[in-house]
């Protein structure tokens, strides 16, 4: 099953008991509802240092998602989908979130890239072939499938793009089809179900995908400067309100994002109506970089203690020289992403060298300050064994 052995297969029942089960502990846990949005919060916490107004706001606009998924279509007061626009740097984490998001939700997830999809899928992604990785992660369940959760990253890649003379209708075309998505459409997919042991089968699934929630994130490069002649313009000539942008740095700015902005930078109107959430990560300072080498519950270093651990060796990394990696990472201007390539750098050597040294002897991978700097890595030292009393 899953990402596993293909070859065991399971009955239907079975697989369906195995949902259920997991389904009925989480409702156990959390009620119909999932996690509250303070405790999605927390979950979130153990893994996702800072961005904590995404968080909440993420956090809501799920628990949303999921009252309107109680409510019954007939008579009831129907809820909108309240899809979510992530805003945020590269590296800043918006995957990330996403990610732990479904896992802590055990909802499927299906990531998409913008930039590969098409206005009908000639090449590249299309819409069928983001839903049938959500099919997939979902052990091929359609209920499972219809109810979880798409981030298409990038989408400011396909923002149209306009100048008075000329229009840009490739990004528009691809938007256009997105929206068919996010509003809701049916695609049909093979049953590629491993089901074994059932009859009647059908061949294909048709998949609606209207309470599937969507997540769009993207940096959204440039809308500071839309932001600003927005608000600036809004403060000059005759009867014009007195309010100018309250900073112009571009954090501020980004904060003061509206859905006119958006339109403005290059998304059609119809997308941002569908994306009335807008949540915002901040690029992670030096310090939050060293947090996040340290902190969450499957930190990097946490990752290399235990990679050294299996070979026997203790990590020794100084407090100085986790501070040089996070300002290296902060300088190369990859956010959070550029920590694990140079975690990996500094400690190559060592992991090359660990395994071939004689065993019976303890070692201890030392990172120092001038390692980081200098860029020589690691280095691995020797532990003199302590004889115990007896042994003598
Ligand atoms: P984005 O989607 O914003 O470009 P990612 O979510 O892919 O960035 O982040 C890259 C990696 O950096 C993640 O896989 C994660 O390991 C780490 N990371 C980024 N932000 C955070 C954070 N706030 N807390 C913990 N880890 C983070």
């Amino acid at each position: 099953m899953g990402n596993g052995s293909t070859d065991a297969s399971i009955c239907e029942e079975c697989l369906l008991l195995g949902v259920d089960v997991i389904h009925a502990e989480q409702v156990r846990d959390y009620g119909i509802l999932g996690p509250k949005p303070s405790d999605l919060c927390a979950l979130l916490d153990q893994y996702v240092i800072g961005q904590d107004a995404a968080k909440r706001i993420i956090a809501v606009a799920v628990y949303n998602h999921r009252k309107r998924l109680q409510v019954k279509p007939e008579g009831a007061t129907e809820l909108d989908k309240s899809n979510i626009l992530l805003i945020g740097p590269t590296g800043s984490g918006k995957t990330f979130i996403m990610q732990m998001l479904a896992r802590s939700l055990l909802v499927p997830l299906a990531i998409a890239d913008a930039t590969s999809l098409t206005e009908a899928g000639y090449v590249g992604d299309d819409v069928e072939n983001i839903i049938g990785k959500l099919f997939r992660q979902s052990d091929f369940n359609v209920e499972k499938t219809q109810q979880g959760i798409v981030y298409i990253d990038e989408i400011d890649k396909i923002a149209r793009k306009t100048d008075n003379t000329r229009r840009d209708v490739g990004g528009e075309g691809v938007q256009q089809a997105l929206l068919k998505l996010i509003e809701g459409t049916t695609v049909t997919l093979p049953n590629k179900s491993n089901v074994r042991n059932s009859r009647n089968i059908p061949e294909f699934v048709e998949i609606d995908t209207k309470n599937i929630l969507f997540v769009c994130g993207g940096a959204f490069d440039g809308l500071d400067r839309v932001i600003h002649a927005r608000t600036t313009r809004s403060s000059i000539g005759f009867g014009a309100e007195l309010r100018g942008p309250a900073s112009t740095s571009k954090e501020a700015l980004f904060g003061l994002a509206e859905p006119e902005d958006l339109i403005q930078f290059g998304m059609i109107p119809e997308i941002v109506g569908r994306l009335p959430v807008i949540a915002r990560c901040e690029e992670s300072s030096v310090l939050g970089l060293v947090d996040i080498l340290t902190k969450p519950k499957n930190s990097l270093l946490r990752q290399f203690r235990k990679l050294f651990d299996m070979d026997g060796a203790e990590l020794d990394v100084s407090p100085e020289a986790l501070l040089a990696i996070a300002e290296k990472a902060f300088a190369r201007k990859l956010g959070a992403r550029g920590l694990r390539s140079i975690l990996e750098e500094l400690f190559l050597d060592a992991q090359f060298e660990l395994p071939s040294l004689p065993r019976g002897e303890k070692y201890k991978i030392v990172l120092t300050e001038d390692a980081v700097l200098s860029g020589h890595g690691a280095i691995i030292e020797s532990v003199p064994v302590l004889k115990s009393v007896s042994a003598l």
